[in-house]
């Protein structure tokens, strides 16, 4: 495409097109047009790493012809169906059926929707229904400060991150969601430091329960590792504590998988690593592995009893028969192309390779996460752990540097979260040799920094 229709769709689409996280009436300029494997291309024809799998959703790369082909020969043949009224299509059955092999156990009774912020508003939902159904007035949702939900108005609510981000222009947020600390170690909100701390914002759920009165509190909802904050695993006694805090009070325990699960953390789901089943359990993103907008919640046998025979609320595109198609193949492929395992291989040594080569640079904090779902900490100090000053533009500075060589990075920024900390969460496909092709770019980056 010649320089000036280059220019003249950029300028139309910072005329007309509203983006998320970009200032409004801008854009970045860059303008993907194809991809193959871990790769895409802009309208330029310049090809770029994409180190973060996009919104760490596009888990099997570009390019998959079977999810295509899957998905083009179920448009042709029933493009849609809807699931209200009781009515079903083939697929769905199908990709309900498959996901509840690869769940964890008794997590077999599944409501579909179109993406993250629908499954976890549905779990709000269904644990407000659950509760009610007992004739009971739990209605409270705990959650944790630096968590994402995704932006519907329950997930705002329930959002912790954002330093107020998600509610302005939103607010007020729902009554009834209640925050508490979260596992960020690197920035403990206790002021503690691991192991000594004995695991106490682990703990502190079990003080909001009372004093918010166990009678009243619905449901604690968890991601199993901080996505959108940059990548933050808990420590691992974290969930084996949660876990028997919600049964010891009879709070339900909603984990949200929409980023960890299919294989992200290295793990087919990430609560896997800890051996936990929550009540509830949101999924979204590699459902599909981003070929469709599908997402799910899956809830266990005690809630299903529970709601059977009452009436739900949902979606138009709830059970949507070509993404149930393409989330047939997609969770094929994981099982068959053993994706996860090589989520566990690769990431482990990216990780390896990240604490020895990039932890002991002046500007690289902390290093952190499970799988291929890795942090990197920008810190403008060591000693204070503080990041760079907003209006210094260090880390928008990075991204570019490292898109101009090639390597496509997002970051969780200190604008919203505690720090600033690169996501470093490509394509699950990815082999160690492309890991090391996205360290030799990143490298002289981060090692160009001066602390303050
Ligand atoms: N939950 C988690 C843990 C997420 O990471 C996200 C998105 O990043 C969402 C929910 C929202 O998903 P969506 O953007 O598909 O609505």
């Amino acid at each position: 495409m010649i320089e000036k229709e280059v220019n003249e769709l950029i300028q139309w689409d910072a005329d007309h097109i509203l983006h998320g996280a970009f200032p409004v009436g801008q854009t970045s300029g860059l303008i993907v047009e194809s991809g193959e494997g871990i790769y895409f291309r802009d309208i330029k024809g310049k090809e770029y790493i994409d180190g973060t799998a996009q919104l760490t959703c596009v888990n099997l790369g570009y390019g998959q012809q079977e999810i295509v082909d899957a998905a083009y020969k179920q448009m042709q043949k029933l493009q849609y169906c809807t699931t209200f009224l009781g009515i079903s299509n083939p697929p769905m059955i199908e990709c309900g059926k498959r996901l509840a092999q690869l769940t964890p156990e008794g997590l077999d009774y599944f409501h579909f929707t179109s993406g993250g912020s629908e499954s976890t508003e549905t779990a709000y939902r269904l644990a407000r229904f659950y509760w009610s159904t007992k004739g009971s007035q739990k209605f409270k949702i705990i959650s944790l400060y630096d968590s994402y939900h995704g932006i519907a108005l329950g997930s705002c609510s329930a959002n912790g991150l954002g330093r107020g981000f998600f509610s302005r222009g939103a607010g007020p947020t729902i009554p009834g969601f209640i925050h508490i600390p979260n596992y960020h170690c690197y920035h403990c909100m206790m002021g503690l430091k691991y192991p000594g701390c004995g695991v106490a914002c682990a703990h502190f759920l079990e003080e909001a329960i009372i004093r918010e009165g166990a009678d009243t509190v619905a449901a604690f909802v968890v991601e199993p590792e901080h996505g959108t904050a940059g990548s933050v695993a808990p420590p691992p006694e974290y969930f084996p504590i949660v876990s028997k805090i919600c049964a010891k009070h009879d709070v339900l325990l909603v984990v949200d998988e929409v980023m960890t699960g299919f294989g992200r953390t290295g793990k087919m789901f990430a609560v896997e690593h800890w051996n936990i089943i929550p009540d509830i359990m949101t999924v979204a993103k590699g459902i599909t592995a981003a070929y469709f907008p599908m997402g799910a919640v899956a809830i266990n046998q005690k809630v299903h009893e529970a709601l059977k025979g009452g009436m739900l609320a949902s979606y138009t595109y709830s059970g949507h028969p070509v993404g149930a198609a393409a989330a047939v193949k997609t969770m094929e492929i994981y099982v068959r192309d053993k994706i996860v395992e090589n989520a566990a291989k690769v990431g482990k040594y990216a990780k390896d390779r990240l604490e020895a080569e990039f932890k002991p640079l002046p500007c690289v904090g902390d290093i952190g996460g499970l799988g291929l779902m890795l942090g990197i900490e920008i810190v403008s100090n060591k000693e204070t752990r503080k990041p760079f000053p907003l209006e210094m533009n260090v880390i928008p500075k990075v991204l570019k540097q490292a898109l101009e060589a090639g390597l496509w990075m997002r970051a969780a920024s200190s604008r919203i979260a505690p720090g600033d900390r690169i996501c470093f969460t490509p394509p699950l496909i990815i082999t160690t040799e492309q890991i090391d092709r996205m360290i030799d770019i990143l490298y002289p980056i981060l090692s160009g920094l001066k602390p303050l």
